[in-house]
């Protein structure tokens, strides 16, 4: 008897288990709110196509609004549990589905709010993610959420026109991404293996027939990222920081750590991440119009979920 009362006893305070977070970063005007919109209702109503009675109910208007609040918006999402994720689209309630739960975590994209999503990533940091839906009480218990993985949303047809700073601006935060995924890889602590959080860059608007192919997407990226990575390293070796500073960047440097990537000097490459179990992977798609649709970018989030 004793045992099943303890049973009992137990498996009434087991503490809530905070849900998976996925975040949601990119530069404003990506299509980030849009595309968590999708995720959460389903597609735009589409008048020549019927939904099946699995299928989210699709909603008459665009519902997506860039947020420019301080905090992240958040959205809970199910995938089914199995070999091959779910649609997005699937009701995975009327679909009789078992399904694994995630966060998608949207974040502002303005420069000077970001410091909030890079927040997450930082090694030091021991914040717990905190959102604004009252549905999620991922943090509400304070237990720190291991980070899942990244969606970086570009949009691949402001990076198609030479003339706009989007590639640069699109790079920077980037750039910043990575660094700090690559510090936190750095300051592990002991044996314990490195908590790896994956990448997706996702090349969005490809219904525009200006935008970029993802493999355009991913070497312009890559050549805007091996500048950066050579104006940065000099610029903290030359600028006029404190004695102190520089030490401390030139000890950085000497481990590796203030180089975005691999150690050479050459052109770099998303591969290079892999050295600190950073996988980066570039699928191009869209969430409005004709194209390859967003299917592939939630397989990828259902794979790492
Ligand atoms: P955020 O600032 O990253 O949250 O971007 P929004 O979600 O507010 O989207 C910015 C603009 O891009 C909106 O006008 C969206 O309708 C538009 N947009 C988002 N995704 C797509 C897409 O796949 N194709 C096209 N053509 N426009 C898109």
């Amino acid at each position: 008897l004793i045992p099943i009362i303890l049973h009992f006893i137990f498996s009434a305070t087991t503490p809530y288990t905070p849900l998976p977070p996925v975040l949601l970063v990119g530069p404003p005007g990506a299509g980030k709110t849009a595309l968590l919109t999708l995720f959460e209702r389903g597609p735009l109503y589409n008048p020549d196509q019927s939904p099946s009675a699995s299928e989210k109910p699709s909603v008459p208007t665009p519902v997506a609004k860039t947020h420019t609040s301080q905090l992240p918006s958040t959205v809970e999402l199910a995938v089914s549990d199995g070999p091959t994720p779910s649609s997005y689209r699937t009701d995975l309630d009327a679909a009789g589905a078992t399904a694994k739960k995630f966060l998608l975590i949207d974040t502002p994209g303005h420069p000077k709010l970001r410091a909030h999503a890079l927040a997450h990533l930082s090694p030091s940091s021991q914040k717990p993610i905190t959102t604004t839906t009252s549905s999620s009480s991922s943090s509400a218990d304070g237990t720190k959420t291991k980070l899942k993985a990244i969606i970086f949303l570009v949009d691949a047809a402001a990076l198609a026109d030479t003339d706009s700073p989007a590639l640069a601006a699109t790079a920077e935060y980037l750039y910043d991404v990575l660094i700090t995924l690559q510090k936190r890889f750095h300051k592990r602590s002991g044996s314990r293996a490195p908590a790896s959080v994956p990448v997706l860059v996702a090349a969005n608007k490809l219904d525009l027939f200006t935008a970029l192919p993802a493999a355009l997407v991913r070497s312009n990226l890559e050549a805007e990222l091996t500048r950066i990575r050579k104006t940065r390293s000099k610029g903290l070796l030359d600028s006029g920081v404190g004695v102190d500073d520089v030490a401390g960047a030139r000890e950085e440097e000497e481990e590796g750590e203030g180089w975005l990537g691999g150690y050479g000097e050459g052109r770099f490459s998303f591969k290079e991440m892999m050295e600190f179990d950073v996988e980066v992977e570039v699928i191009g798609g869209n969430v409005v119009g004709e194209g390859p649709g967003a299917e592939k970018w939630w397989k990828w989030i259902g794979e790492r979920v």
